[in-house]
């Protein structure tokens, strides 16, 4: 369980000059993961982005400046990926935290020997952070799961079950990409308007969904179900995430067993991964609409009540080819926080295992579509642009309704609240190309 301590005293500063801006994303409180190189030619491995800096675990590990369970987090974290060090548990975590922590504080006598293991994060690569072996996503955004709905059942736009269980489908890991990822526009089968019969070709309705991404630390023995009060003991931290979709598509093939192909063409994450540790601060209490059910005892717990939720501040920006060529800056899509999803991210490991199901460290799990309780933070273009019909002007002259070629998507996340040092996410951006030519 994650708990406020020292390294989340707002006060504290680290020797590194560039933590000190106020829009510092990376301050001495974040501490999140990923795996980098500095160029194609290097080995990958963990680092940890401090300032506009990423501390080499590999260059640390052979410094062996600290023991115990510290250095055998950082030489787990020094690895290609860090799944090792996910399976390693919530002490190993801390420890490492607190370890780098306490030796970039103002004043450290590890200093010197830290900034020798400091790269800069400009010119760095990124890989995937973790072999992703299986891939869940969910469907938490209650606003959400109304809106599209509506749009296909206007009388009845949650189906029964959306209150008493997380719903989600399994997902495809095959096509995560990290941030920069570009794809290419997808194909596919869609029903149009009126027609008798289907038609095959590139999607006219692409979208993105503003999500956040959940990587699961150590995972369960197959037939053992993980509680509520251990679930996030399972948890390693969170990224941005991009789950890109086809909306044509998915309309034609989703009934009766969920999405498929509209799905599994792309998916992008946030090459960091922000510990839950880090998120503590944050934390808030899980509060449903009025008049919503409680969860079943086993989805239930006082500390879930407590605080389960976690203030996350998303936000969704485009980028259009022609706006890029002129220099222009993204144009704000909408903005939202992981607060108000209706379910938690305890609930969701809970429920994914409530079967006796294995998850394993590395496994990825989607929160579902961020939106927040107006129709102007909704996460997705379906939902902004009202199902295709209203427009959204991104630039002087050029509107949306879905994506077109050469677009970027850039999603953002961050927390901050008086009392705490603010948080970021990192930027995270994909793009689309022109679909690829047919098969034959
Ligand atoms: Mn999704």
């Amino acid at each position: 369980m994650s708990q406020l301590d020292e390294t989340h005293d707002p006060q504290a500063r680290s020797w590194l000059e560039s933590t000190r801006g106020i829009d510092c994303e990376f301050p001495i409180q974040n501490l999140p993961f990923a795996v980098f190189r500095c160029d194609a030619t290097e080995e990958l491995r963990g680092g940890v982005a401090i300032g506009d800096q990423i501390i080499d675990l590999a260059a640390l590990a052979k410094l062996g400046l600290f023991q115990g369970l510290a250095a055998d987090g950082i030489r787990a974290g020094a690895q290609s990926s860090l799944n090792l060090l996910m399976q390693l548990g919530p002490e190993v975590w801390n420890a490492v935290r607190r370890a780098l922590f306490q030796g970039l504080l103002e004043g450290s006598s590890l200093q010197a020997a830290l900034r020798s293991c400091l790269v800069p994060q400009s010119g760095a690569q990124y890989s995937l952070p973790a072999q992703i072996g299986d891939y869940t996503d969910f469907y938490t955004s209650i606003h959400h799961a109304t809106a599209v709905g509506r749009m296909m059942r206007p009388d009845s736009p949650l189906l029964p079950n959306y209150s008493w269980l997380p719903i989600g489908y399994h997902g495809r890991s095959s096509s995560i990409g990290v941030s920069g990822q570009a794809f290419h526009r997808p194909r596919g089968q869609r029903l149009p308007p009126g027609a008798a019969q289907p038609v095959v070709g590139p999607s006219m309705r692409l979208d993105y969904e503003l999500e956040l991404g959940v990587f699961v630390g150590g995972g369960n023995p197959r037939g053992t179900p993980i509680p509520m009060a251990d679930a996030e003991a399972h948890i390693f931290g969170l990224c941005l995430l991009n789950d890109w979709s086809a909306r044509d598509l998915q309309a034609w093939e989703y009934q009766p067993l969920g999405p498929f192909l509209a799905k599994n063409f792309a998916t992008t994450i946030s090459p960091w991964i922000v510990t839950l540790q880090a998120l503590a601060p944050f934390r808030v209490a899980f509060i449903r609409p009025d008049g919503a059910f409680a969860p079943l005892p086993y989805l239930n717990s006082p500390r879930n009540q407590e605080a389960g939720a976690i203030d996350i501040r998303l936000d969704a920006s485009i980028q259009s080819a022609a706006m890029r060529e002129r220099r222009e800056p993204p144009h704000r899509l909408s903005s939202t926080t992981f607060r108000h999803a209706y379910w938690t991210i305890a609930q969701l490991v809970t429920h994914h295992t409530v079967n006796g199901c294995d998850l394993h460290s590395g496994d990825l799990l989607g929160t579902g579509t961020q939106s927040g309780p107006t129709p102007a933070e909704a996460g997705s273009l379906l939902e902004l642009s009202a199902g295709g019909k209203q427009p959204i002007q991104i630039s002087r002259d050029e509107s949306r309704t879905f994506l077109e070629d050469g677009d970027t998507v850039i999603f953002r996340g961050w927390c901050e609240r008086t009392g705490a040092a603010r948080i970021g996410f990192g930027d995270m951006q994909g793009r689309v190309l022109p679909a690829i030519d047919p098969p034959g």
